[in-house]
């Protein structure tokens, strides 16, 4: 989902960093900002939580707003927040998997067919090592806060990179599980992402029984493969791929599965949404979006 606030909030910015994006919306706001949606602009897209998405995908096809997409991914996982320090769990290696195996995966192939002013939409990821960052986190309703600990940890950034900040913090009443925004590290536009944590999160479990992997970790492939499939087509301020509601190719396809679990091209296996396509949508060869819009892939 994309949003768009008339009421900008105050926003605490690092020295080093120049922030693009402005706060996520509540349900509410977004519905009502949904209307502006196709003015250009900063903004973070949100990815709602279940009972939170109010409204249904509307027009089919997703539009080309003039802007650039991402021909390849340069990707480093963060993993913020004080309980990392001592974690013992499957997310920190299960979401390095998870990128490694993204890359080049038929599943990543699926948002391939778009183009922008830099060419065609690729499906490599080069996943960096992760950083844990055990300072105290804080929460995504500050896009802000969130580049600047991407801008404090990333120390050499790059053109095409996308930085996923996991934090150690429960979504309590925030309407959405993750957003991916874009901002400035040095004098570089990178893409960056926000993620809850989300263990026994019922509004944003995928209900992934056949993997072995933790509740917690399932829903955050999950919505990771939302965001990153996101940030490829539709980057930039000056705007990509969404459709005339302004949902992007994770938002058209959220919280719809078509198979117990995709394999990603090192083997693993996620349960992961699918992701619009417009070729598959024009030709039915899609499985059916929440609107009953057989626009969705997976690749499996
Ligand atoms: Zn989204």
């Amino acid at each position: 989902m994309r949003a768009r606030w008339t009421i900008v909030a105050a926003l605490s910015l690092a020295a080093a960093c120049s922030d693009n994006s402005q706060q996520p919306t509540s349900p509410t706001q977004s519905i009502a900002e949904d209307r502006t949606e196709l003015a250009t602009g900063p903004r973070t897209h949100v990815f709602y939580a279940k009972g939170q998405a109010g409204r249904k995908p509307g027009s089919a096809d997703m539009i080309w707003h003039n802007g650039p997409i991402m021909t390849s991914v340069v990707s480093q996982n963060i993993f913020w927040g004080t309980s990392w320090a001592n974690y013992s769990g499957d997310k920190i290696t299960g979401l390095d998997a998870f990128m490694g195996g993204y890359s080049g995966s038929n599943y990543a192939k699926t948002s391939d067919e778009y183009t922008g002013t830099n060419g065609t939409v690729g499906n490599t990821v080069t996943a960096g090592s992760h950083i844990i960052d055990a300072t105290a986190a804080s929460g995504g309703g500050n896009t802000g806060a969130i580049l600047a600990e991407v801008c404090k940890v990333i120390t050499n950034p790059v053109a095409n990179g996308y930085y996923s900040v996991y934090t150690d913090l429960p979504r309590g009443n925030a309407g959405y599980c993750a957003w991916h925004s874009h901002g400035t590290c040095n004098g570089v536009g990178v893409q960056f992402a926000f993620f809850w944590k989300l263990d026994g999160d019922a509004g944003c479990d995928p209900v992934d029984n056949t993997t072995g992997h933790s509740q917690g970790l399932a829903a955050l492939a999950n919505v990771a493969a939302h965001e990153l499939s996101e940030a490829r087509t539709d980057p930039d301020v000056q705007g990509g791929w969404y459709d005339r509601q302004g949902a992007e190719n994770g938002d058209k396809c959220a919280w719809t599965f078509n198979v117990a679990s995709v394999t990603f091209s090192n083997g693993t296996r996620w349960k992961v949404q699918g992701e619009w396509s417009n070729k598959a949508f024009d030709t039915g060869t899609g499985y059916p979006n929440r609107s009953g819009q057989k626009g969705c892939l997976d690749g499996h």
